[in-house]
């Protein structure tokens, strides 16, 4: 059994705390409105349970994936914090919000490919989540036919990081074909 350092432990509870305070006034987009942590606690524990990673840079990241992308820290914070590692791994997954949104979701099929191994991982992790959210808990107002193409369109980006961890992707398969059961059940 692997054992974990108290620098490891720090590192992945100081992430935690850091992600949840610059979180704090953010919902996501579903009926019940859930915390937004919520959604990156998720991300970290599909790496744990299902992924069986044991890279806690790779579970701090996960925990710190959205906090640039869509609060206002900064690159250099979370360098001083986390180190140079987690946060070209926190900048590997951040779209840049000034593009339009079919530019960054296009990028991130491109860009898939090319990924650091952590960054896959992290991809990965995410899209499942949001794979299920989606389709147990749609955003207000996204109806049958958007709620299809957004789960189109992480098959693309998931198509590129192929081949970074076999149960991740079993997974993946997996809840992306409940989703789409679960869609045209709903369309009937
Ligand atoms: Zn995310």
């Amino acid at each position: 059994m692997e054992r974990f350092t108290e620098e490891d432990v720090s590192l992945i509870l100081e992430a935690l705390e850091f992600s949840a305070s610059r979180h704090r006034n953010q919902r996501r987009k579903d009926a019940g409105q859930t915390p937004y942590i919520n959604h990156p606690i998720s991300v970290a524990m599909v790496l744990w349970r299902t992924g069986g990673v044991r890279d806690c840079r790779t579970i701090a990241a996960a925990l710190l994936h959205d906090v640039i992308e869509d609060t206002d820290t900064r690159p250099e914070e979370i360098e001083e914090l986390f180190g140079a590692e987690v946060l070209s791994v926190v900048l590997e997954l951040s779209d840049d919000k000034r593009l339009p949104r079919e530019d960054r979701k296009r990028l991130q099929i491109e860009r898939a490919r090319l990924a650091s191994g952590p960054a896959k991982l992290v991809k990965i992790a995410d899209k499942i989540c949001n794979v299920i959210d989606i389709t147990h808990s749609p955003p207000r107002g996204w109806s049958i036919e958007r709620q299809t193409d957004y789960l189109d369109w992480t098959e693309k980006v998931v198509e590129g990081l192929k081949g970074c961890n076999a149960s991740l992707e079993a997974r993946y398969d997996e809840v992306l074909r409940e989703g789409r059961d679960a869609l045209k059940n709903r369309g009937e």
